[in-house]
């Protein structure tokens, strides 16, 4: 089995991925400016995060992610402002619709989701270490790390900061702000702005540091992967860095993995200062199923690759789907029993020889593995579906061979999760389960093995519990 292998922005090289706790990976993922609707470019980040967790999940890892809001900035306050709310009451909204959106593009949820105004006090502590260690001032009340005290600033963004003004200042904290000079830590209050009282003085906290202070308190001082878009890697990334090591002396996070820019279908990358703006709603509205989102988006290109964004992407990943939903209609069991008659051979996609699903398995896990390519999967995977298909109207394909296709198909739908597999299986597996359920109610133990076996041959395995008889799907 080849290893699990990740493309690392700090080397620059597609590395061999080892936790730094067996078993069990720690990751941050940068989450949304919670001041309005988000745009469709941000998902194509959280896309490829659910992919990298799916990935991990698949891979045997068990996951702790988490994904912070940031629910105190410049324009959040601005907007709250401006409608005379609290930071509270104006984010609320978008928070919600922010985990519909997850939920519409079927992101699995991250273990914790927190809120930048929740952790004031953690921030605080962070800068009153930075403080202790030499590595802040003072100017007009706010408080600036000062860049000049940490040498190894500009690993991750690979700049030569040497051209950096040194002694200059900026506190702007704007999502994507590109400016390579000091930044900062704790901005003082402006009238008419909400703000917290705390040893630092009356303010707000800087964007940057909210992430060094959440991440490291939910995972550690030191942690597995750190994740974002390309556009988070300087000046964001980079300062978060510099604070947490700098407060720590530790390292902070072992692999930097980053996604490329949505673009419009002229090539200009989609933000929300362009006037391509449009959120996953405007999208949904315009007729696309969420699915086709999702799986435009996941598959259209590399992660590290630009992805064009238009109607001929969605068109082809309606067109996808459809191909795979018909695929799984045509390799499932038929509801009158005519399903494989069970016996010793219990096929699986890992045993299931040349023609079944075995080759594509391997051939879809290596890709996985090699940083994630899904496209060159998802291409395993028709390769698969069109030399199957010849051999299902050619009537050759075994009923064995046909349960290991669709255990392969459910190997794949963990990571693409758009396929829709027919009700059938599912009333076809409830109607055997009855059956044996009768069968050990006569003490027909035979017949009750038969069925147990004839479901794993589907792909279902049945555990009994205390509270009767459970099933899933094994891929
Ligand atoms: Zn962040």
């Amino acid at each position: 089995m080849t290893p699990l292998r990740l493309h690392n922005t700090m080397s620059l090289q597609v590395e061999e991925f080892h936790s730094l706790e067996p078993g069990h990976v720690r990751m941050y993922t940068c989450g949304p400016t919670v001041h309005d609707f988000a745009h469709i470019g941000n998902f194509r980040t959280f896309l490829f995060e659910d992919l990298l967790r799916r990935v991990l999940l698949q891979n045997g890892y068990r996951v702790t992610q988490v994904m912070n809001l940031t629910d105190v900035e410049d324009r959040i306050i601005k907007k709250a402002a401006e409608h005379g709310q609290t930071i509270d009451e104006f984010t609320e909204k978008y928070i919600e619709a922010f985990f519909e959106d997850l939920d519409a593009l079927r992101i699995q949820r991250a273990e914790h989701y927190p809120r930048a105004t929740q952790h004031i006090f953690e921030m605080v502590s962070l800068i009153d270490l930075l403080t202790e260690k030499g590595h802040t001032y003072v100017s007009d009340d706010s408080t600036y790390f000062r860049i000049a005290t940490f040498p190894r600033y500009g690993a991750l963004s690979h700049l030569d900061v040497k051209g950096l003004k040194a002694g200059a200042r900026v506190d702007v904290d704007d999502y994507g702000k590109d400016d390579p000079r000091d930044f900062v830590l704790w901005k003082a209050r402006k009238p008419e702005e909400q703000s917290w009282e705390t040893p630092l003085g009356s303010g707000r906290p800087g964007w940057h540091i909210e992430c060094s202070a959440m991440s490291m308190k939910y995972l550690g001082e030191s942690f597995d992967i750190h994740t974002g878009g390309v556009d988070n890697i300087f000046p964001h990334h980079e300062n978060e860095i510099a604070q947490s090591e700098a407060a720590t002396d530790k390292p902070f996070v072992r692999y930097w993995l980053h996604a490329q820019h949505l673009q419009d279908a002229v090539g200009e990358k989609m933000s929300k200062r362009l006037k391509n703006f449009s959120t996953l709603r405007d999208v949904i509205e315009q007729g696309y199923h969420p699915r086709a989102i999702r799986y435009a988006l996941m598959t259209g290109a590399h992660y590290r690759s630009p992805l064009a964004f238009s109607a001929e992407l969605l068109k082809a990943a309606e067109g996808a789907i459809k191909r795979l939903n018909e695929f799984a209609v045509r390799i499932s069991p038929s509801p009158s029993g005519g399903g494989p008659g069970g016996g010793s051979d219990i096929p699986s996609p890992q045993r299931g020889q040349g023609q079944g699903g075995g080759r594509v398995l391997h051939l879809w896990d290596d890709a996985l593995r090699d940083d994630l390519n899904l496209p060159a999967a998802v291409g395993h995977l028709f390769d698969f579906v069109r030399e199957f298909n010849a051999r299902l109207e050619a009537g050759t394909a075994a009923p064995e061979e046909r349960a290991a296709a669709a255990a392969m198909l459910r190997h794949a739908n963990e990571i693409l999760d758009v396929i829709e597999f027919p009700q059938a299986i599912d009333a076809e597996v409830e109607r055997l389960i009855g059956e044996r359920e009768a069968a050990r109610k006569r003490r027909d133990f035979a017949r009750a093995d038969e069925i147990r076996q004839q479901l794993l041959a589907m792909g279902i395995q049945l555990d009994d519990t205390k509270d009767g008889p459970r099933w899933k799907r094994v891929p």
